[in-house]
Order: C-alpha cells, then sequence, then structure tokens
C-alpha cells in the first residue's frame, strides 16, 4: 500500500516566533522540508540567522524583568494553561509530529500526553522554589539562599521528538522563572512553533517563550550572543563540542543531554522473550533514532541463542510502514542523508566482518522506496571494539554480543565512551541492585522500557552529557542559588 501523504494542512504559518510576532522574512535562509514517508517536500521553512538570533534574545531579555518577579503560583497556572491547551489540540500536535519526522502515528499520539506530564510535573515546582535556611559558624549570622533563574536561556533541541523535547525543557526553564529562545531543528521545526503560538494563547507573557528555527548557523549565533545566560543542549557530540568552544569565550554554562549506546543486559535468569521484546524497541522505536534507545544486546550465553531467535523472528513481522497507518510501529529514518550514513555503516561492518547479519541491513523498496525505510536489522557475535558496538548509529541497527560472567557483562556494558542508559532483564533482585551500581548510566531500568518520566532525572554520564532533566534536579538545571548572610 502506498503511503498516505503527509498533512500538510497541519503545518503553522513558519517564520520565526518572537515576542508576539511571526516573521517569513528572516535571514538565516530557507529549508525545504521533506515529508521522511515519502521523499516529498512540505514546507520551506524560514530559518533564523543573526538578525533573529538577535531580536529573539532581546525580547526574551526584556521579558525576564517581569517573568522573573512573577509570583510562583502564576507561572505554575501559566504552565498548567499551557498543558490544557496541549490537550486540546493533541490530535493536530501527534499529526504534527508524524509529518515532522515520519514517527509513527502509534508513538506520536502518546507524545501530547508525555508532554503534558512534563509541564504538569515541572508546574508543581514554580510555586515551590524557593531557598534553605543556612547554619553558620564560627560566626553567628542569618544565612539562607535563593534559588534564581539563570536569566535568558537557549534551548536547543534535536528533530528526533520535539514535542517531548519542548516540554521537557521549556517547563523546568519557565517554572524556574527563566525566559527563552528557543531552537529547534530544521528538520522538525513546526511543533515547536505551534507550541510557542500555544503558549502566547496560555498567557505567557510576549517574549517569554521565543521561538526561532534554524541550522548551524543560527545555533551558533545564539550560543554566541552575549545576552543568554545559559545554554541548554539536547543533540549529538560533535555539535556539543563546538557549542562549547563557542561557549568558553564566554565562560557561558552549557546542560549537555547527549547520545548514547545503552545496552540491554540479558541475563541467564531473565524472562528471555520478555527481554528479547524489550529488547527490540531499541530498533523498533523511532527507527533506533533515540537517544536512549537500547542498540546494544548483552545476552548471557546460556540464552542467547533463544534472544536472537525471538529477536529474529519478532523483528521480521514488525508492522513497518505508513506512519499514517495506525498498525504501524516502524517508520522511516529522518532523511536521504541519514539513509546513507546507516546503511553505510552496515556495509562497513558486513566488509570488515565485525559481526554476522542476521537480518535487515537493506533499505525497502516497493510502494515504500520514495521513503526513508531501513529494515530492523540485527547483526549477532558483534566485536566489542568495532563500529556497530562503539558508535550511535541513531538508525534501526542492533549490535548482539554474548557474555559469560557478570563481570564481563558489566565490563562490556561500560566499554564505550557514552554512558546514557542501561537496561537489565533478571528475576534475581541482588543482580539487579548489584549491576545497577557498577554500570556507568545516567539511568538504570530493569525489566521494562518505561521512557523518560517527568518525576525522575534523566542525562548522562560520559560522553552522554552532563544536564538532568526531570524530578527536582531538572528544575535544578535552570536554578543557581544565591546566598544571603547577614549579621546578627
Ligand atoms: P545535532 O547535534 O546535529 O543537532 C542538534 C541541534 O543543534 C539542532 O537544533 C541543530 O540545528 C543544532 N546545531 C547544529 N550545529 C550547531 C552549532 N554549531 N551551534 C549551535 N547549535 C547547533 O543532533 P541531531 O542530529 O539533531 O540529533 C541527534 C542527536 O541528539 C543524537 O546524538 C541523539 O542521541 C541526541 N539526543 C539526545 C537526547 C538526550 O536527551 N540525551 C535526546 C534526543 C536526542
Amino acid at each position: 500500500m502506498p503511503v498516505t501523504a503527509a498533512p500538510t494542512e497541519l503545518i503553522p504559518d513558519t517564520g520565526v516566533l518572537i515576542g508576539a510576532t511571526r516573521t517569513a522574512s528572516t535571514t538565516g535562509g530557507v529549508h525545504h522540508h521533506v515529508y521522511p514517508g515519502d521523499g516529498r517536500a512540505t514546507a520551506a521553512v524560514p530559518l533564523g540567522g543573526e538578525a533573529e538570533m538577535d531580536a529573539a534574545v532581546r525580547a526574551a531579555g526584556t521579558a525576564l524583568v517581569g517573568w522573573r518577579a512573577t509570583a510562583g503560583n502564576v507561572r505554575r497556572d501559566l504552565l498548567l494553561h499551557l498543558a490544557e491547551l496541549v490537550e486540546r489540540h493533541a490530535t493536530e500536535l501527534s499529526g504534527l509530529q508524524t509529518l515532522e519526522n515520519g514517527c509513527p502515528r502509534q508513538f506520536a499520539s502518546v507524545m501530547p500526553t508525555v508532554a503534558v506530564d512534563h509541564l504538569r510535573y515541572n508546574a508543581g515546582w514554580a510555586d515551590k522554589i524557593g531557598g534553605a535556611v543556612v547554619p553558620t559558624w564560627p560566626v553567628r549570622a542569618v544565612d539562607y539562599t535563593l534559588d534564581e533563574p539563570y536569566g535568558v536561556v537557549a534551548v536547543i533541541i534535536p528533530w528526533n521528538g520535539p514535542l517531548v523535547s519542548v516540554a521537557q525543557m521549556l517547563a523546568p526553564a519557565l517554572a524556574a522563572g527563566n525566559t527563552v529562545v528557543l531552537k529547534p531543528s530544521e528538520l522538525a521545526p513546526f511543533t515547536a512553533l505551534r507550541l510557542g503560538e500555544l503558549a502566547l494563547e496560555a498567557g505567557f507573557p510576549p517574549g517569554v517563550v521565543n521561538v526561532v528555527p534554524g541550522g548551524a548557523a543560527g545555533g551558533a549565533a545564539l550560543v554566541r550572543h552575549p545576552g543568554v545566560d545559559k545554554v541548554h543542549f539536547t543533540g549529538g557530540g560533535v555539535t556539543a563540542r563546538k557549542i562549547l568552544a563557542d561557549a568558553a569565550e564566554r565562560l557561558l554554562p552549557v546542560g549537555l543531554e547527549l547520545g548514547g549506546k545503552s545496552a540491554h543486559i540479558i541475563f541467564g535468569d531473565a524472562d528471555v522473550r520478555m527481554a528479547a521484546r524489550l529488547a527490540m524497541t531499541g530498533v523498533v522505536a523511532l527507527s533506533g533514532q533515540g537517544c536512549a534507545n537500547g542498540t546494544r544486546v548483552l545476552a548471557h550465553s546460556s540464552v542467547y541463542d533463544e534472544v536472537l531467535r525471538t529477536l529474529a523472528a519478532r523483528l521480521a513481522r514488525v508492522p513497518l510502514g505508513d506512519p499514517a497507518d495506525e498498525r504501524t510501529l516502524m517508520g522511516p529514518v529522518v532523511s536521504e542523508s541519514a539513509c546513507h550514513r546507516i546503511l553505510a555503516v552496515v556495509e562497513r561492518a558486513r566488509d570488515q566482518g565485525d559481526g554476522r547479519l542476521v537480518t535487515g541491513g537493506v533499505r525497502l523498496g516497493g510502494d515504500l522506496g520514495d521513503g526513508y525505510f531501513i529494515a530492523p536489522t540485527v547483526f549477532a557475535e558483534v566485536d566489542p571494539a568495532s563500529e556497530l558496538a562503539q558508535e550511535e548509529i541513531f538508525g534501526p541497527v542492533l549490535a548482539v554480543t554474548a557474555f559469560d560472567t557478570e563481570e564481563e557483562a558489566i565490563r562490556l556494558a561500560n566499554g564505550t565512551r557514552y554512558g546514557l542508559g542501561a537496561y537489565l532483564h533478571t528475576t534475581d533482585l541482588r543482580t539487579a541492585h548489584r549491576v545497577s551500581r557498577a554500570v556507568a548510566a545516567g539511568s538504570v531500568w530493569v525489566n521494562g522500557v518505561p521512557g523518560v518520566l517527568p518525576s525522575a532525572p534523566f542525562g548522562g554520564v560520559r560522553q552522554s552529557g552532563w544536564g538532568r532533566i526531570g524530578g527536582e534536579a531538572g528544575v535544578r538545571e535552570f536554578l543557581r542559588p544565591k546566598n544571603v548572610w547577614i549579621a546578627t
């Protein structure tokens, strides 16, 4: 069946949103957005350049004066109102999400709910931010802290899940009293723009949320702007290094949420079929284009064959295709160039014998030939030192390796430069607790793949970054304590 045409009627007016004004005439060039499902152009996206970043940062700076002085209960209620509007526009927003990056409707339809949860959770913090009383010695004094916002925060996000990314970053930043210049990726600008409009409709004062889609040049102009007080970046390590280099000029604080090469560790006592089903999500969810996807499988040698058999059999039956079809679980990857990049990794692995190709490794043709569909791909007996095991491929490629002992599993799991997540599969609680402590990861999930929870801190160690989103730590990411000491 041919792929359903993209719902282009959902696309909001394109152009940047600065203060309360939409402007389509920009200095950063134009990106021609393409629907990944069928490779057809949908809209010309005007990109922000230096001039628009400057205007947006100024607008955010002007709005900051009133916003940081706005009472916490008012900030709370505005975030709750935005959550309500996201709920009301859920169908439109999930449709936009599918259009932007080809995310299947089945996943996209859950995203507004996730975004709403992040907004409401962080709304609950807005009226609880204060400070603490501090004991002093040897001199008696009254000492207390004031939790203050940074000021103007530049939030730079990738294309793989903009609706959730925007909610995850915007909600704590605003709850903490910062104003924001949000720069979505040029590949997926629509949801962020729509959320910017909804923020105005919810009653946020103009300038508190500014949305300026842009590419690398626009992003760099934003980071270099002297009016920015903090950068919160979600994306890849290569970009992170450039941002850090720019930020170093002004010693600008930067939060980083980066990529990963998270492992599913399947112990011999695990419910193997369940574990293999959960491990499948590493390639199926967002077609492997999720930072926390478990794209390595480390299986105990006693269950290795069964894990592989189950993976191969289930992946062969995964409903893959038209993102608009409600039965579809796996859609396309984001672009033609992503297709080439991912298939080049597969080719290199085959040429170099880095592992044994069990299934997939090809681009799909026929009715799907105009889109960017790659069959779910599994390599077995993967060399832990190989590109397949070490690099974030950001596509539907799973690397499976056997282990014999717990020590070996931990060594393999920790044997990359990343440290975003780890998925443990075991029926022994002692193993779960012991290995949770031993793995180098910002999050450990045992016997489940719950996604990023609003209430729990999520972020990386090592080259997966150093920011935290979610929970109290997520709000603290956008606050800094000021200490006040008064002699008594
Ligand atoms: P990317 O690094 O190419 O781009 C991310 C954002 O940075 C985009 O908005 C891009 O326009 C902007 N950018 C590019 N060059 C810039 C520069 N010099 N200065 C400022 N901004 C610049 O990443 P991507 O391809 O959009 O996303 C994929 C990556 O994001 C993967 O590595 C993935 O793991 C990571 N990611 C991490 C998380 C997390 O929470 N840890 C979540 C989602 C995605």
